[in-house]
């Protein structure tokens, strides 16, 4: 099967209440890892790739793997730029052969954002590649922050709707309290703004910062509307420490298959226990 855009089963996700999980790649035994998972669940899912991660793996090798990955598998696989910072680095990737794209304008003007992002929609569509916006900073949450400054980083339910009807994207993030990285504690979802959103747009609402969420919270963001979920560092934490343990347990390791096996066994189970929380299994 070739790479899938989002809208293979996006929609399926908002009608039937399960939530699709965005799990980012960052080199081969990520993808092996996610892919394995769901081959075992049947699960749809989308490769997610930063920029950052772009440059690490070569564009080139980034599409290679998600292509062979999908082949193999036979699954609805997207694979989606993360956090996309401009028109010219999404219409890379499309080129290049990616399935869905963001675009994070964010960090622009609410005006600027939304003709941004429709501009994106526009050349996207026209190739059948899906876009997500973005709409309030989703960052690092602190201990110390007043509820003022949070309030003033999460997205007003008005503007995401209108954000949503202006732009047409096919799933749009919203700033609802989660941020990226682990927490410190545990977030403050506001399940409100998700559920107000939600009901007034026919595209689900995407969480971001996903690792180390209360599962709890987890199932109540997708009964809110939560309709695609983004999940790295919970990998990236499992990935480390089963190199950590390796490396610890015999000094005289050099070939790295001995120490990337067991990491790539841990996010193997990492993934499945994502797609199981979400109830994309049996979805592909
Ligand atoms: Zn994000």
């Amino acid at each position: 099967m070739a790479l899938v855009s989002m809208n293979e089963f996006l929609p399926k996700a908002k009608a039937n209440k399960f939530a699709v999980g965005q799990f980012n790649m960052n080199n081969l035994e990520f993808a092996q890892a996610i892919v394995e998972a769901a081959i075992e669940l049947k699960s749809p899912f989308i490769y997610g790739v930063s920029e950052g991660a772009l440059k690490y793996m070569g564009i080139e090798f980034t599409v290679a793997i998600a292509e062979a990955a999908a082949k193999k598998s036979g699954l609805p696989i997207a694979l989606h730029l993360d956090h996309g910072s401009s028109f010219e680095v999404a219409m890379k990737c499309i080129r290049a052969g990616f399935s869905s794209v963001m675009f994070d304008g964010s960090h622009y003007s609410f005006e600027e954002n939304i003709r941004l992002t429709k501009e994106v929609v526009k050349a996207a569509r026209a190739m059948g590649v899906s876009v997500e916006g973005e709409l309030g900073t989703i960052g690092g949450v602190e201990d110390d922050i007043s509820v003022d400054e949070e309030h003033a980083n999460l997205a007003k339910p008005e503007e995401a709707i209108r954000f949503y009807e202006e732009t047409g994207v096919d799933c749009l993030a919203i700033a609802v309290g989660t941020a990226h990285g682990m927490y410190a504690g545990e977030p403050n979802i506001h399940f409100d703004i998700i559920e107000a959103v939600s009901k007034a747009i026919p595209v689900p609402v995407v969480l971001h910062g996903g690792s180390g969420v209360p599962d709890e919270m987890i199932r109540k963001s997708i009964a809110a509307g939560v309709g695609k979920i983004n999940v790295n560092t919970e990998n990236q934490v499992a990935c480390t420490e089963n190199i950590r343990a390796a490396l610890a347990k015999d000094a005289k390791i050099y070939d790295p298959r001995k120490y990337l096996t067991p990491a790539r066994n841990a996010m193997i189970e990492v993934v499945k226990s994502k797609i199981q929380l979400f109830g994309s299994s049996n979805q592909a």
